[in-house]
């Protein structure tokens, strides 16, 4: 028995029959039904699945203008038995739960959203593509739904979950620039909360760098652009003579669920992993001496993605060939196994719905 009455309506004739599932675009492809539920006197109502369709808004929203929106992102696969698996859904919706916190927006149960997530993966389950990197990407959303344009915290919000077939996000790796004039996030700020502003934020500087010649973005602290932060919307590792390094996720460094899983994993594997500051100097220092091994960023989209070079003030420092990041790559078909439910030991991570 769950928690919450879902009204089921179906969509008539599922657009599956569509797809070209070889050949999808990231982020583009919805499949057939969403999840919605409604905030209003203070309470969460009205769930219901319903066809993927667009929702009514009205041009005062409050979201629209002073940005009361958050999001998530994670993803399903399929076991071995053709069963949806979710990885760690309920870290997702803690920190939904936190980043709605921060923009003093209502907050849900965890237990409604998984419930409501639930249902949804299982009438969308074939939208899964049976490709090698196949996934289902899961993107919950609550935005402020006040018609009002005080600047005041909304009192009714809407929470929907759709759902995306994806394949791999990147195929190669990426040439990254160190970010030393534009921020992502400050102390005191948002950078922890999975906000839809700290997006927008990124927008430019990011387009700055494409023109430059760089696929991302290194983030570096708002103070002195002394310490690397994150690398686009992934968190960012090094490996430096054998060791993991990582900047501590915190108040300007958003905790990744990848990031975590990816950290837990290579202590279980018995590398060594340093939680700590780490400067671009540092980096660059070890560059030049070899013992960069490897660098990378973690986020659901992409899992692993790995840097083949990083550029400060335009000089750029190339990474080692991929062929010899075996460590990064070990994590990498690791984590992909443990989503897939194929990998002992990492049970409590994974929900498998039947
Ligand atoms: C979503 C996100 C990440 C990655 O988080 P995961 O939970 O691993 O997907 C990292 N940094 C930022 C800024 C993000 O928004």
């Amino acid at each position: 028995m769950g928690k919450i009455d879902i009204q089921i309506n179906r969509i008539e004739t599922s657009r599956l029959g569509d797809v070209d599932f070889e050949n999808i675009q990231f982020g583009r492809v919805f499949s057939d039904h969403m999840f919605v539920a409604d905030y209003e006197n203070g309470k969460w109502g009205n769930f219901e699945i319903l066809p993927f369709q667009d929702l009514n808004y009205n041009p005062a929203f409050n979201s629209l203008h002073y940005g009361q929106a958050v999001f998530e992102g994670m993803k399903a696969h399929l076991d071995a038995e053709n069963n949806v698996v979710l990885f760690r859904p309920r870290d997702n919706f803690a920190r939904l739960n936190r980043s709605c916190e921060r923009l003093c927006m209502a907050t849900i149960d965890p237990e409604i959203m998984l419930e409501g997530l639930s249902e949804l993966v299982k009438i969308d389950k074939e939208w899964i593509p049976k490709t090698d990197d196949g996934a289902l990407y899961i993107r919950p959303l609550m935005f402020a739904t006040d018609q009002y344009i005080g600047v005041a915290p909304s009192e009714t919000y809407k929470l929907v979950i759709f759902t995306c077939p994806v394949n791999k996000y990147y195929d190669a790796a990426v040439k990254v620039k160190v970010e030393d004039v534009y921020s992502r996030a400050a102390a005191g700020g948002i950078g922890f909360a999975k906000a839809a502003g700290n997006y927008a934020a990124s927008l430019l500087p990011a387009k700055i760098a494409n023109e430059e010649g760089y696929d991302q973005l290194i983030w570096t602290d708002a103070k002195e652009h002394k310490f690397i932060e994150e690398s686009g919307t992934m968190n960012l590792m090094v490996i430096i003579d054998g060791k993991i390094i990582t900047p501590p996720a915190g108040e300007t460094i958003l905790s990744g669920i990848t990031r975590m899983s990816v950290l837990q994993i290579a202590r279980d594997l018995g590398y060594s992993v340093e939680e700590r500051q780490l400067s671009v100097d540092e980096i660059i220092e070890a560059q030049k001496a070899g013992l960069l091994e490897d660098m990378f960023g973690t986020g659901t989209a992409v899992t692993i993605t790995h840097v083949s070079a990083f550029g400060r003030n335009g000089t750029n420092y190339t990474l080692p060939p991929l062929s010899e990041r075996k460590v990064s790559k070990q994590l990498k078909s690791e984590l992909e196994a443990i989503k897939r439910n194929q990998k002992e030991g990492y049970e409590q991570w994974i929900i498998v719905v039947r």
